[in-house]
């Protein structure tokens, strides 16, 4: 397993990660448990910061999708970066936090009434508009409000990214934005241009996630500027804002080559300053929305061995207390992942084994072949890189309970979310009166006479 941030080997020879120890961690808080490591996801956050708003001047603004709590609220204000958020639960997330809402870009393909109502009154900076009936509608629901919605438009390049299927979204094929090619774009910002309650302040496009090559970008941005400078020429209308998205790919396992922060902003200020000079438009500001690439080296999961099942000749399944639950990803895109066994970090790897949840799906696998020492029942395994859409796509399974999150720095070990409880697991369910047990029956209406 490569090692990320603050990771480190003990004293112990255990695996220690923002000066704690991560046995001990098991043991305190119980597994399967996520580790944030709060020096990694501020450098990451500072990366961002001095590669894109420090260089050039350009906007980050994290996409809280990929992790979001109230502390990861508090990192984000604290390093400077805005907010990417999808959902009214995101938004609240981000008011209950005092999450500064000028720094909050609001996203959606399918934003309801309340919703839109309530990014409205907490007073998001922008609305990305996604569609025509999201135009309208929020035409509506300000004017509704007396208030001017300051947006910008999602749109379709056209762009293949090099990625899963499942987490493309540039393609003309998508759910996601107005097309280019067909002239919906085009339709849409001369409606919008048109509309009383509404400020389009630029454009919006997101090519896909997990993306390693910086061409793809490259592409998208020129694509962009093209179409801008088209925009400009049929309509007056300059783009000032132009949002490139997110979607820089992270490190996961042997083969993953990212791109430098650096790199990647140096590639697309470049692309855009050559077509703002040869359009004769002035540069617009540049906004980018990473989420992947701030959280996902940050987080670990640790997870207790149970059970071991050898068939000889084919293959050793070694069982965690965890799984799909707490991480989808290999489940639904094939993700791949690295771990240890942060008890014997400093043990030769002797066996090929592979790594089973706990759930019942024969797909509930979080790593096919990976070479670990002996592995016993009680050792506390570390599966690395999964800060990004782990917890954030988290589910309660065959009512599995959600595990904890603990932020640690410098030694210093925060809960910052609490793992479920089994009074949680049920603590929505409801039991109409004619399934209530009959002895409870007979005994409410004996109470009741
Ligand atoms: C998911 C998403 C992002 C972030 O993608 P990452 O791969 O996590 O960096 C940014 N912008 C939009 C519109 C997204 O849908």
């Amino acid at each position: 397993m490569r090692f990320h941030g603050t990771m480190n080997i003990n004293r112990q020879g255990r695996l220690e990660i923002g000066g704690c120890d991560t046995v001990e961690l098991a043991q305190r808080f119980g597994t399967p448990l996520y580790v944030l490591d709060e020096r990694l996801f501020r450098q990451n956050c500072r990366d961002y910061y001095q590669s894109f708003t420090a260089e050039y001047g350009a906007g980050v603004v994290y996409a809280a999708k990929a992790l979001l709590t109230l502390s990861v609220c508090r990192m984000i204000e604290e390093e400077g970066l805005g907010l990417d958020l999808v959902s009214g639960g995101e938004l609240y997330t981000a008011v209950q936090a005092g999450f500064p809402m000028d720094r909050v870009y609001f996203h959606g393909n399918n934003k309801s009434p309340e919703e839109i109502r309530l990014a409205l009154k907490s007073g998001v900076g922008r609305f990305v508009v996604d569609n025509i009936y999201e135009l309208e509608l929020l035409d509506y629901l300000s004017g509704e409000s007396q208030l001017k919605a300051q947006i910008i438009l999602r749109l379709t390049p056209g762009i293949e990214a090099h990625t899963h299927e499942y987490i493309k979204t540039g393609q003309i094929d998508s759910k996601f934005g107005l097309v280019i090619e067909n002239g919906q774009a085009m339709a849409a910002i001369r409606r919008a241009l048109s509309m009383e309650n509404i400020v389009l302040n630029g454009l919006h496009c997101h090519i896909g996630s997990q993306i390693f090559e910086l061409d793809s970008y490259n592409h998208c941005a020129s694509v962009m500027m093209d179409f801008c400078a088209g925009v400009y020429n049929q309509t007056g209308w300059i783009a000032r804002e132009l949002d490139l998205g997110g979607g820089l790919g992270i490190y996961y396992s042997g083969g993953d080559r990212p791109p430098r922060v650096r790199e990647y902003a140096d590639n697309i200020m470049r692309v855009i300053d050559e077509k703002a000079r040869l359009s004769g438009l002035a540069t617009p500001r540049v906004i980018v929305e990473p989420g992947r690439s701030i959280c996902g080296p940050a987080g670990t999961t640790l997870y207790t061995v149970g059970a071991i099942k050898e068939i000889p000749g084919i293959r050793t399944y070694v069982a965690v207390d965890g799984g799909m639950g707490d991480n989808p990803r290999p489940a639904l895109y094939q993700a791949r992942y690295e771990a240890c066994l942060a008890n014997k970090i400093t043990q030769e790897p002797v066996q090929l084994v592979s790594v089973a949840g706990k759930c019942c799906e024969s797909g509930d696998m979080l790593i096919w072949d990976i070479k670990l020492p002996c592995v016993e029942a009680g050792d506390v395994m570390a599966v690395s890189c999964t800060g990004a859409y782990n917890y954030a796509m988290s589910m309660n399974y065959n009512r599995l309970p959600r595990p904890a999150m603990v932020l640690v720095y410098d030694g210093l070990a925060d809960l910052i979310l609490e793992r479920e409880t089994y009074e949680d697991i049920i603590g929505r369910d409801r039991v109409p009166e004619r399934l209530v047990k009959r002895d409870r029956q007979l005994k409410n209406i004996a109470s009741a006479g």
